[in-house]
């Protein structure tokens, strides 16, 4: 079977991984560069961040994210020499309103949590040394990891793209469905060039409305963009992840961390702003004081496809025989991605599914209304 995957982010190389080990022939098209857009730009938190205020079909997603990516990072490390550098620091949450519910939470589901603690203040002191003394008490996760999540995307590329069954066509952004018998016969890209396959998956990410009129669907997926700061620190400094009041801090092992994020309305905008910046580095340093006395290295926004309730679409799209979706994975995409992958691959080729996929069925998307 000869698949067309539209997206090379996380969804689209994930789902050509899956496929491409099942002995699929696969074909990835981007409009850019593969693996720059929101996978690249992610924080790599492997976990939704607040877990209890999710829908649980995103948190059934995200609890495999750990041990997929651990098995995945296994099997591509020996050949691209890529680590994933999984890094189990835990997390430390300090929003009080969030306390009791967050452990009632845990005690109920063992995932995606693991393990929940309440910190006292001498605990929190040794647990994170780093956190402002205001700070009396948290809870903390301590098996929470994140993913550098760019290496992620780098080891699969870099896998993928010496694949015999694998072809890349990057700066190839594909304009038109051609739909013929209630299948897509072809897909045309902006050169007006036709490609042709058996099955083709949609994994566009935050541009997955650009699909709507051709369908004749609602497609209720938008770009959020959300701002992040990279500080340079020594080595294993900041020993946690710490969230506040939706606002976090990445340790990754050589000493960068990851601080964000925002969420903004801007449609496709990717500049980062200067007020944007002030508010991640208040509540960055509101956390971690001396998080001052080191340098920023990098900024940059990306834009997360948000989708009602973060649900992703996986599975068939109404009407057509050999159309596949995997996008609207909002704020998520990058703890669901390994699943979302195996559940879809799973459903395209009629095998047992990870997780019950009617909470992500395209089905429920609408035919568009037409004001006449
Ligand atoms: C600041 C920030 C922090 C985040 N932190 C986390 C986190 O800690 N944990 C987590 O789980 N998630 C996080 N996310 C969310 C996560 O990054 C996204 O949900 C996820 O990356 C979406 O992946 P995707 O592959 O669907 O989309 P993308 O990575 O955006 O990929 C979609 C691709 O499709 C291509 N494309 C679109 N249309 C076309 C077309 N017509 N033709 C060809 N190519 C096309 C695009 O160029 C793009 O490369 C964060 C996101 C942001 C922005």
């Amino acid at each position: 079977m000869h698949i067309a995957i539209i997206g090379a982010g996380i969804s689209g190389l994930m789902t050509a991984l899956e496929l491409v080990e099942q002995g699929c022939s696969v074909t990835i098209f981007d409009q850019q560069q593969a693996a720059k857009a929101a996978s690249w730009a992610g924080g790599g938190i492997l976990s939704p961040m607040y877990p209890w205020r999710y829908d649980s079909a995103v948190n059934a997603l995200a609890k495999h994210a750990k041990p997929l990516y651990q098995a995945w990072n296994e099997k591509l490390a020996p050949q691209t020499g890529i680590d994933f550098q999984i890094h189990e620091t835990g997390m430390l949450i300090l929003d009080e309103d969030d306390f009791e519910v967050g452990l009632n939470y845990a005690k109920q589901h063992h995932e995606p949590m693991q393990q929940a603690e309440y910190l006292q203040q001498e605990q929190l002191e040794q647990v994170n040394p780093h956190i402002h003394s205001k700070y009396q008490h948290g809870i903390y996760f301590p098996q929470i990891a994140n993913v550098r999540n760019p290496r992620v995307l780098q080891s699969i590329t870099t896998y993928l793209k010496q694949h015999p069954k694998v072809q890349f066509h990057e700066h190839c952004p594909i304009q038109k469905l051609n739909i013929q018998n209630n299948k897509i016969s072809s897909i045309t890209d902006d050169f007006d060039q036709k490609h042709f396959a058996d099955e083709y998956v949609l994994a566009t990410g935050a541009w997955s409305k650009h699909w709507a009129e051709q369908l004749n669907l609602e497609i209720p997926v938008a770009p959020i963009q959300g701002q992040m700061l990279l500080f340079k620190t020594p080595e294993n400094w900041l020993p946690t992840m710490c969230m506040n009041k939706v606002m976090y801090l990445i340790p990754r092992n050589d000493g960068h961390i990851v601080c964000g994020s925002s969420m903004r309305n801007v449609g496709f905008n990717i500049t980062p702003n200067e007020a944007v910046k002030h508010n991640i580095l208040d509540a960055c340093f509101d956390m971690v004081p001396e998080l001052a006395n080191f340098p920023i290295v990098h900024e940059w926004a990306g834009l997360r496809p948000s989708s009602p309730n973060g649900i992703p679409y996986i599975g068939k799209m109404p009407e057509l025989n050999n159309l596949w979706a995997n996008f609207g994975h909002f704020r998520n995409g990058l703890c669901m991605g390994a699943a979302s992958a195996r559940l879809l691959r799973q459903l395209m080729l009629n095998q047992t599914t990870i997780e019950d996929a009617k909470p992500y069925s395209p089905q429920h998307l609408t035919q568009m209304d037409f004001a006449y």
